[in-house]
């Protein structure tokens, strides 16, 4: 009996967590805009991302966080020592594709040797094998599902690209942490965290809709996640901690998504490290 009671409450101690994530890329990898879409033009444009980086680094220093980084092969391949540091800090270090192309832009091909490259080069620097990958512009969408065959083909065991929404990914997505089969195994699928709102999900925990949503609102929604014990996810960029403003012209909608109140970010974000249990998303997922 005291060998079950002792079970039972290491199991009630067992930390719910949420995901903490990063999109390790600079402040020109925006994609849909045609003059910043070409590959050979990128080492033309100023490089911020040590800069901005090292801000994010700090940040989760002073709170003692781990995170998943999802790298971009093109900053791997150029900044290798910055992909150790981030490492060596004891954050887990996957996949944001080598060239920041979104999956619906690319052939089945295309796609297979841009996740390979990008794994390459990344377990190259790391010296581990790269279990997570997240699309740029969470572009799995239903005529785009194949991706999670390729991914699971080369080694990937979670994926974090699904939105379940209207006007983006499906709404018949998963809105929970959910395995998907594939001819290859099964691979995790972590979703971007939504909440239900009349008979939409809505998004709050990254980009745009954190920098838009009410602070206490995020966390009670978060809390309350974990309450019914599950995990939320928050997503951040280094570009979102870096005040330099860029000299580009980007087309209204895509400055509205990327630079709206973009200051209230870093102040926001603290506040959930200060009151939410944060993990790399292998460890809240058990891998
Ligand atoms: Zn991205």
């Amino acid at each position: 009996m005291g060998e079950i009671y002792k079970e039972n409450f290491s199991f009630s101690l067992t930390k719910m967590n949420n995901a903490l994530t990063v999109d390790l890329e600079d402040w020109y990898h925006i994609c849909g805009v045609e003059e910043l879409s070409d590959a050979s033009e990128w080492h033309t444009y100023e490089s911020r991302i040590i800069k901005s980086t090292a801000k994010v680094l700090n940040m989760l220093r002073d709170y003692n966080v781990k995170a998943t980084f999802f790298v971009l092969g093109y900053i791997a391949s150029k900044e290798p020592g910055l992909i150790r540091e981030i490492k060596d800090d004891g954050h887990e270090i996957a996949s944001h594709g080598y060239f920041h192309r979104r999956i619906f832009e690319l052939t089945k091909e295309e796609f297979e040797d841009d996740i390979v490259r990008s794994i390459d080069v990344i377990s190259s620097i790391t010296n581990k094998k790269v279990l997570g990958f997240r699309a740029p512009e969470w572009s799995i969408r239903p005529n785009t599902f194949w991706a999670l065959e390729s991914l699971r083909k080369n080694g990937i065991l979670y994926d974090s690209s699904m939105v379940p929404l209207t006007r983006m990914g499906d709404r018949r997505f998963p809105v929970n942490p959910s395995p998907i089969k594939t001819k290859y195994g099964d691979i995790m699928e972590f979703p971007l965290t939504t909440a239900r709102f009349f008979r939409e999900n809505i998004p709050f925990s990254g980009g745009l809709p954190l920098r838009m949503a009410p602070y206490f609102y995020i966390l009670s929604k978060i809390k309350r996640m974990n309450r019914e014990g599950r995990s939320g996810m928050v997503y951040i960029h280094p570009w979102e901690f870096d005040r330099q403003k860029q000299k580009i012209d980007l087309p209204l909608s895509r400055r509205f998504m990327h630079y709206f109140n973009i200051r209230v970010t870093p102040k926001k974000v603290r506040g959930l490290l200060e009151h939410l249990p944060f993990a790399p998303v292998k460890e809240v997922l058990g891998l």
